[in-house]
């Protein structure tokens, strides 16, 4: 029993390593990825907790294992915290991610080959919504949706029009890049002018359908999808939700045992506290901020020449259309790495560039409000991101501009 007592820096000091290295990039790095978060101690006390040793197949007082009473004590409270946070009737919490939880809407929804139609993926969709090497583009008839040339906002017209040419079975609306708000009621329309199932993926944009910053898709859709890990700022995971009893009976047969094997129960248990966290009036506070942080970042980048896509946000993400700049998503992406700036090339709609060089580069404010930074801070941000624009191929200016993101980062610590 030694070996199990030791700590992991004795252990195995080669993961240890890595992970102290991690940590050390997190507290020093401006955090701009849209898609990250920083999660509390208490998330991330319960998400390396004992409850990993549990196999717990099947649902609170419905298992497969005996010993399951206090695991199902952490998942009943995951369930009625998101069905409170979201004003929803039935809520699944085992989803492993995003993509599990979408796989499992498609199959309690449709039949493999159905026609689905989803955000076109360089206009701001998801794997998920029909790339042609994803479960989705392999297994249905994906027909996809763009927004329009003038105002890089959805074309509700066209997407109807499309709808009415192809008959599909499931509509998807959410994306992991689009900064505008979505229509649920417009979509929910045009589902059922041409009887197809409407499926929401709010995997961004959780936080703000918590905290009524974007209108709630749960009353239009048949399935809500959403990731725990982005502006909800809990542990990896999905969600599905629905109103629906039918409904819900498929969902949960179709995470388990359909998709999935044993829940992770540790992560359902840092998934309750951070529904818990969600819950609190401090966590409304947070998200205006991100809201207010985003357009306050959009500003300033727009006040320094910058174009942004749609011409700004109403979110907690932009895109910057780079190409304006004479350069490309994959060269401002390695400059900002350079300079300690993390952020992600992307796909801007109508993009002449392949999906590993792209003319974008998406950015997002909830973690630096995680931090605690506010709209002075963004300007600030700003001012570091043009000044790495003007010196992509510049080395020695990109080196002391990290010096000071690391400079600015120390005023906001965060993991000890
Ligand atoms: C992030 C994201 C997902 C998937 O999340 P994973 O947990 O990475 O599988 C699904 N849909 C959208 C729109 C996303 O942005």
């Amino acid at each position: 029993m030694e070996y199990f007592k030791k700590g992991l820096k004795e252990s195995d000091p080669d993961v240890w390593t890595a992970i102290q290295n991690e940590k050390n990039r997190q507290n020093k790095n401006l955090e701009l990825i849209a898609s990250e978060n920083n999660v509390s101690m208490a998330v991330l006390e319960a998400d390396g907790s004992i409850m990993t040793n549990k196999y717990a197949e099947g649902y609170p007082s419905k298992r497969y294992y005996g010993g399951c009473e206090f695991v199902d004590e952490a998942e009943k409270l995951a369930i009625d915290r998101i069905k409170t946070l979201f004003n929803a009737q039935f809520a699944n919490v085992q989803a492993h991610s995003g993509s599990q939880a979408n796989m499992a809407a498609y199959m309690s929804l449709v039949k493999p080959g159905d026609t689905v139609m989803g955000m076109d993926l360089s206009h701001g969709g998801h794997l998920t919504h029909g790339h042609p090497l994803n479960f989705s583009g392999q297994h249905y008839n994906m027909v996809a949706y763009q927004v329009s040339p003038e105002t890089q906002q959805i074309d509700y017209d066209k997407l109807r029009k499309i709808a009415k040419e192809n008959s599909p079975k499931m509509i998807i609306a959410g994306a992991s890049a689009y900064p505008r708000l979505l229509d649920f009621k417009k979509f929910r329309e045009i589902c059922d002018e041409v009887g197809a199932s409407l499926m929401v993926d709010i995997a961004h944009i959780g936080g703000q359908v918590a905290t009524g910053l974007h209108p709630s898709p749960v009353p239009y859709a048949d399935i809500v999808t959403g990731t725990t890990h982005k502006t909800l700022r809990g542990p990896r995971g999905g969600y599905l939700l629905t109103n629906n009893e039918e409904i819900a009976k498929k969902i949960n047969r179709e995470i388990f045992p359909g998709i999935q094997g044993g829940p992770l129960m540790h992560i359902i248990a840092a998934k309750a506290v951070a529904f818990g966290e969600c819950l609190k009036p401090e966590y409304k506070v947070y998200m205006k901020n991100v809201n207010d942080n985003a357009k306050a970042l959009a500003s300033a980048l727009m006040e320094r020449g910058f174009t942004l896509v749609s011409g700004g946000t109403d979110n907690h993400l932009m895109l910057v259309d780079v190409s304006k700049k004479g350069l490309t998503g994959k060269a401002v992406e390695a400059a900002l790495d350079k300079a300690a700036i993390s952020a992600n090339k992307n796909t801007i709609p109508f993009d002449p560039q392949k999906p590993m060089i792209t003319s974008g580069i998406r950015l997002g404010t909830p973690s630096l409000t995680t931090r605690g930074m506010g709209k002075a801070e963004m300007a600030v941000v700003a001012e570091f991101i043009k000044r790495v624009v003007e010196n992509v191929e510049d080395d020695a200016a990109l080196s002391a501009i990290r010096d000071e993101v690391y400079a600015f980062t120390a005023k906001y610590p965060m993991y000890e």
